[in-house]
């Protein structure tokens, strides 16, 4: 059921027009929109016939907080077994493995996530490690950005990998110099050797988990997704979530193309757009032109220092090319993973080789954008591209000193050059912001703080990345709210506090405009709303 009725006393914030809330402290709720934004005492006398009041209690009001890039059904079902978050070194790794082997009932696989690719350069064959760490048996274990895994030696024999393999795409089963497999797998296609032969949850178990993190989402102030993996199976579990009980959140899904796809996929996936349920539909299509500069997939202008990342992951890059001509044509909007300088450079210039009314109506969005040259920054706005990054991927797995892994293989140079959010904002081309959940937590505080400030809370500002590219608080606002709405051509009826617009609203304890980045960590949010409906409440 939904709340009809009049929200009051409460700070409001609308990044569409920051000025426009002055004297207004309530507002007032019909049928799962907006029906008036005005003072306390005002929208308590008008004659609307609402009795239901609920007191935010000073609370922040914002209009609902949106992930603009986030896999929420890949991010359920990947996320299994060890949490290896933050973990540096293999014996740490080792102990954790012995625990959730020792968890996990004879016969299944022992998993985990979230693996560092630093605790893996420590060994030679990572293989061996995992291998006597779970006691003889098949173990997989995702590697952070989910673009590789290690393997246990019994799971590289259960799937026949003994060497080098060739690919259609950029994919990689790691080898040593006797072209003995070393354990670490990258890239979709190589990862799938090892991944076709763990037995999936079932259908309802995969639901019952994706509605729980639906609601954790909720509980951290979204009220929607831009969901960038949106296969069948993911249309599915909408419809089968929305079967016993409403969405939490409302989602925007984009099917995805992988390298080597045919016309076939490419009629697939437009034969998508446009389904939908009471809060998902289907209006984009999906693609990756790169991997990651972690793993040396990230496409470069220039070698990294190992000489890897001159390969884009598509193989025909001309069918890459008509691919986005074909959903462009359509007025479809097309979304690709573009991470490294040549890769963002390319995509740019085959957008800019549509038409421009039939380019801009679309709104074709890039994602990650990790390192971008000077003379592309402007192209966004000039080209009508939106810009769609993750400042929270910089804070996290990166390093001021350039120690990390990233910053090494792309040399200082580039590596200054890292999430320009500030560069790209100023040249006109607001940023959707988004997490990549499950690559980085899907806390829309985090992304804020990071945004803001460029660390974590309880970071120096010497272990701030880029400080120099941070946002305004409402620029970083903006970026989950009305430029989210923008991307998904729905700022007429979401991202704002104004009248007629949909009731997806978010209640901070503290001001997002100005809290330190501790004190936006730790607030709890009070209060989260969607389409009317109170998906979380903590007054
Ligand atoms: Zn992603």
């Amino acid at each position: 059921m939904g709340f009809d009725g009049i929200l009051i006393n409460a700070t409001l914030i609308d990044p569409s027009r920051p000025e426009g809330c002055r004297g207004a402290d309530a507002i007032a709720i019909e049928g799962g929109r907006i029906a008036a934004v005005g003072s306390t005492a005002d929208l308590l006398n008008s004659p609307t016939g609402q009795t239901e009041v609920l007191d935010l209690g000073g609370a922040f009001l914002t209009p609902g907080l949106v992930d603009g890039h986030a896999h929420p059904v890949g991010g359920t079902d990947l996320q299994i077994g060890a949490d290896l978050s933050g973990v540096q070194s293999m014996e740490a790794v080792v102990a954790l493995l012995r625990a959730e082997a020792a968890r996990t009932p004879p016969g299944q696989w022992v998993m985990g996530f979230s693996l560092d690719p630093i605790t893996y350069a420590q060994v030679p064959h990572v293989a061996d490690v995992i291998e006597e760490a779970v006691g003889g048996r098949p173990a997989c274990l995702y590697i952070f950005d989910f673009h590789g895994v290690a393997v246990s030696r019994t799971a590289l024999t259960m799937a026949g990998v003994t060497g080098p393999r060739q690919f259609v795409g950029a994919s990689v089963v790691v080898c040593d110099d006797h072209g003995k497999p070393t354990g670490v797998l990258l890239e979709p296609e190589a990862i799938e050797l090892v991944r076709r032969l763990i037995p999936v949850r079932s259908f309802a178990q995969r639901a019952a988990a994706l509605r729980a993190s639906l609601n954790r989402m909720a509980k951290a102030g979204l009220t929607g997704i831009h969901v960038m993996d949106a296969n069948n199976e993911s249309l599915d579990l909408f419809r089968a979530l929305e079967a016993e009980a409403p969405l939490p959140l409302r989602l925007h899904a984009a099917p995805w193309l992988n390298p080597g796809d045919t016309q076939a996929d490419l009629d697939r996936v437009l034969a998508l757009q446009g389904q939908h349920g009471a809060h998902w539909r289907v209006c984009a299509a999906k693609f990756f032109i790169d991997g990651t500069i972690d793993g040396g997939t990230g496409w470069l202008h220039a070698p990294d220092k190992f000489g890897e990342g001159l390969a884009a992951l598509w193989p025909d890059l001309d069918f890459f090319q008509h691919a986005i001509r074909f959903f462009a044509e359509r007025r479809v909007q097309t979304i690709t993973h573009a991470i490294g300088d040549k890769a963002v450079r390319f995509v740019l210039d085959t957008l800019r080789d549509v038409a421009e009314d039939i380019r801009r109506a679309a709104r074709h969005r890039i994602e990650h954008i990790e390192s971008l040259p000077d003379e592309d920054i402007a192209r966004f706005a000039a080209e009508g591209v939106i810009p769609s990054m993750q400042p929270s991927h910089a804070v996290r797995y990166t390093r001021a000193d350039h120690a990390d892994n990233w910053s090494t293989r792309l040399g200082p140079e580039r590596a200054n050059r890292a999430w320009r959010c500030r560069d790209i904002t100023d040249a006109a081309a607001p940023v959707v912001m988004g997490s990549d959940w499950p690559i980085a937590p899907f806390d829309p505080r985090e992304i804020l703080v990071c945004a803001r400030f460029r660390r974590l809370a309880g970071q120096s500002t010497a272990e701030a990345i880029q400080p120099s590219q941070a946002l305004t608080g409402l620029e970083a606002l903006a970026g989950l709210t009305n430029v989210a709405a923008y991307a998904v051509h729905e700022e007429a009826v979401s991202g704002a506090l104004t009248p007629g617009m949909r009731a997806d609203l978010t209640a901070f304890s503290v001001n997002p405009l100005t809290a330190s980045a501790e004190d936006l960590t730790e607030a709890p949010f009070r209060l989260t709303m969607m389409d009317g409906r109170i998906t979380h409440q903590a007054l």
